[in-house]
C-alpha cells in the first residue's frame, strides 16, 4: 500500500500540472459517472495530501477525495514530471513548494535534468504510473491515450491526463466534509506545523495503552505511516513494538515524531522509502536500487540483524507483518 511519501508525490504531480487549469472529468468505467459530472469542466484549484489520502479541490468549493488503498494507482500521461524533486533548467522546480518543503535536485544526476518527460523524445507521450512504486510506461503517439481497463475517473487538461484505477475511496465532497475527515486524521509532518504536529502525536500516543507497533499504523494517531515505515521507525528507536503507548518515554515519542518527519521528507524527495543512515556511497546506490538493501528489518525475516546479528523476527500485528530485532528492540 502506498505510504505517505507516495501520496504527497502524487499530490505534487497534480499541483504542478492540473492546478490552475480547467479539467475534463469522466468515468470511462462508468462507476463514478455522477461524481465526475460534478467536477467536469471545472478548474482545479488545489491539490493536497494528508497522510494516505489525497484531496483535489475544484472551483474552490468542492473536493475529490481519493484513497488508493491496497490496489489503487494513478496513470499519468502527457505533460508530467518524472521526478517532482529533480531540479531543472527552466527554474520551475528547485523552488520551495506550497507546503514549504524544498524541492531540490537529486545529487549525482547529470546537468541535463529533464523536468518534463514530454521533452524526452517528443512527440511521444510518456506514461508514468504512480502508486506504491513509480514506473515509467510505454510511450504512445496519441494524446490523450485511450483509457485502458477499469478507469474509475479520468482527469484531463489540454496537456496532461490522469487515470485512476482501483481506489478504495473516490468521492466528491463539500469543503466541510473534507475538513471533518482531516480533523479525524492524526498529524502529518508535511501538513501540521512541526511543533503542533509533535504535540498532537505525543498526546495521542501517551494517552493509550495500545502497543506502539499498532499506534504507528493508526491513522488517527499519526498520518501516513504504513507497514514499512512502522517497522523501520521502531527499529531506529530500538523500541519494542509491544510497548504500550503510555509506557513509551515521552522523549522517545518526541524522537519518533522527529524521525518520521525526517524519513517522510526523504521519501518524498527520493520516491523511495530510504530508512538507513550513514551508508557509504556504494551502499547508498545499492540501497536506492534494491529494497532489500535499504531497510534495517522490513522484509528481513530470519536474516541477521545489521547491528547484532540476531535473526529478524516477523509476527502478524493487526493483520500486517511486523518485523523487529528481538535483541535490539527487547
Ligand atoms: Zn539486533
Amino acid at each position: 500500500m502506498p505510504e505517505g511519501h507516495s501520496v504527497h508525490r502524487i499530490a505534487r504531480q497534480f499541483a504542478l500540472h492540473f492546478v490552475g487549469r480547467n479539467v475534463a472529468a469522466s468515468s470511462p468505467q462508468g462507476r463514478f459517472a455522477p461524481g465526475a459530472r460534478q467536477i467536469d469542466g471545472v478548474e482545479m484549484t488545489d491539490a493536497k495530501a494528508v497522510g494516505k489520502q489525497m484531496f483535489l479541490e475544484f472551483n474552490h468549493d468542492r473536493w475529490l477525495r481519493v484513497h488508493l488503498g491496497m490496489y489503487g494507482a494513478w496513470d499519468f500521461a502527457g505533460d508530467i514530471t518524472a521526478d517532482a524533486t529533480t531540479a531543472s533548467a527552466n527554474g520551475r522546480m528547485g523552488q520551495t513548494n506550497q507546503r514549504g518543503t524544498l524541492l531540490e535536485g537529486r545529487s549525482g544526476r547529470a546537468a541535463d535534468n529533464e523536468d518534463s518527460l514530454t521533452s524526452i523524445g517528443a512527440p511521444r507521450v510518456t506514461r508514468l504510473r504512480m502508486a506504491e512504486q513509480e514506473k515509467i510506461g510505454e510511450g504512445s503517439d496519441v494524446f490523450p491515450p485511450e483509457p485502458i481497463g477499469a478507469v474509475r475517473v479520468r482527469l484531463l487538461t489540454e496537456r496532461t491526463v490522469a487515470d485512476l484505477r482501483g481506489p478504495t475511496t473516490c468521492e466528491v465532497l463539500q469543503p466541510e466534509e473534507v475538513q471533518a475527515i482531516i480533523n479525524k486524521l492524526g498529524p502529518d509532518p508535511l501538513v501540521d506545523s512541526p511543533r503542533r504536529g509533535e504535540e498532537r502525536f505525543v498526546a495521542a500516543v501517551r494517552s493509550k495503552s495500545t502497543p506502539i507497533g499498532l499506534l504507528l499504523m493508526d491513522q488517527s494517531v499519526v498520518s501516513g505511516i504504513g507497514n514499512v515505515y512502522r517497522a523501520e521507525l521502531l527499529f531506529r528507536a530500538r523500541l519494542n513494538p509491544h510497548t504500550p503507548g503510555k509506557l513509551v518515554p515521552e522523549e522517545t515519542v518526541r524522537a519518533l515524531w522527529k524521525d518520521w518527519t525526517k524519513l517522510l521528507k526523504l521519501g518524498v524527495k527520493l520516491g523511495q522509502m530510504m530508512t538507513m543512515d550513514g551508508l557509504s556511497k556504494k551502499k547508498y546506490e545499492a540501497a536506492l536500487a534494491s529494497r532489500d538493501d535499504r531497510h534495517w528489518v522490513y522484509h528481513r525475516t530470519g536474516e541477521p540483524c545489521r547491528i547484532c546479528g540476531t535473526p529478524i523476527v516477523m509476527e502478524i500485528a493487526a493483520g500486517r507483518k511486523l518485523y523487529y530485532c528481538p535483541v535490539d528492540q527487547a
